[in-house]
């Protein structure tokens, strides 16, 4: 897919998240990587570009086609992606598989055989069958992680949306998460990831945005970005971060 976005801004109150934020990717991105230090904006900018949030000035395109500015649009855009969020988001008095067979039902208007079977099918394909009945508190948090990844795939998004997704998580469920992340790259899952986490986004990245204080500084080929950061910002950031990994 190709990514556009023109001078977008978005305020909470006089504080621009994101200040004439503006970038394109090649036509063919398909993992995009959100990179930058806290604060920057990609949280901001993972949410205009998936419809949760509609900027207050500017324009954003997905292959060419302009992303709705007024709420309904943006509501009926969002129903098309899938989300998944730092503290996993489920509903804690719903088992797993209820987690994920409510929206189908709700939102996308499964019925509720189908449900159960999409549900089920995802559950198995993110390793979770046995734990389909827990509810989030009886599952770890690499678990419920997992299963809020199958909660945001079971409608089949036409673009998956992660905001650090593993932030949450002890280093070796980050590795189960990523593992799972990883996959669904290579089965071709189109992809944006707001992370932290630099050697994974090395690996499964095909173009990298990075920002600092509300600014696309760089948007460049993921290749390109490790190896020969154009900014000093991101040369710091990368250097930064390598020397405590
Ligand atoms: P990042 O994801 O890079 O850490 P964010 O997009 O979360 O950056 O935040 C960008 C800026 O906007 C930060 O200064 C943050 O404090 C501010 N901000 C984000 N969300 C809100 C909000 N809901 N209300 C007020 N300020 C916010």
């Amino acid at each position: 897919m190709k990514l556009e976005t023109q001078a977008v801004t978005k305020r909470y109150g006089a504080h621009a998240a994101l200040d004439g934020a503006s970038f394109a990717t090649g036509d063919e991105a398909r993992v995009i990587a959100l990179l930058g230090p806290s604060g920057g904006g990609k949280s901001t900018l993972l949410r205009v570009l998936g419809c949760l949030l509609v900027p207050d000035e500017g324009s954003i395109s997905i292959d060419s086609k302009v992303l709705p500015h007024d709420d309904d649009g943006a509501l009926q855009a969002r129903r098309e992606n899938g989300f998944v969020f730092q503290g996993y988001n489920l509903f804690p008095h719903l088992t797993a598989l209820q987690n994920i067979t409510l929206p189908l039902r709700e939102v996308h208007g499964m019925n509720a055989t189908e449900a159960e079977q999409r549900a089920l099918e995802l559950l198995h394909r993110l390793g979770l069958e046995n734990h389909e009945h827990k509810r989030p508190s009886q599952l770890s948090g690499g678990q419920q992680q997992r299963a809020a990844i199958a909660r945001a795939l079971a409608p089949k998004p036409r673009l998956l949306l992660l905001d650090e997704p593993t932030s949450a998580l002890d280093p070796v469920v980050t590795g189960e998460v990523l593992d799972v992340i990883r996959e669904l790259a290579e089965a071709g899952q189109s992809i944006i990831l707001a992370t932290h986490e630099i050697s994974f986004a090395r690996k499964v990245a095909d173009w990298v945005v990075f920002l600092a204080a509300g600014k696309v500084q760089e948007s460049s080929p993921a290749a390109d970005f490790f190896t020969r950061p154009k900014t000093q910002l991101a040369q710091a950031y990368l250097e930064g971060l390598s020397k405590y990994r």
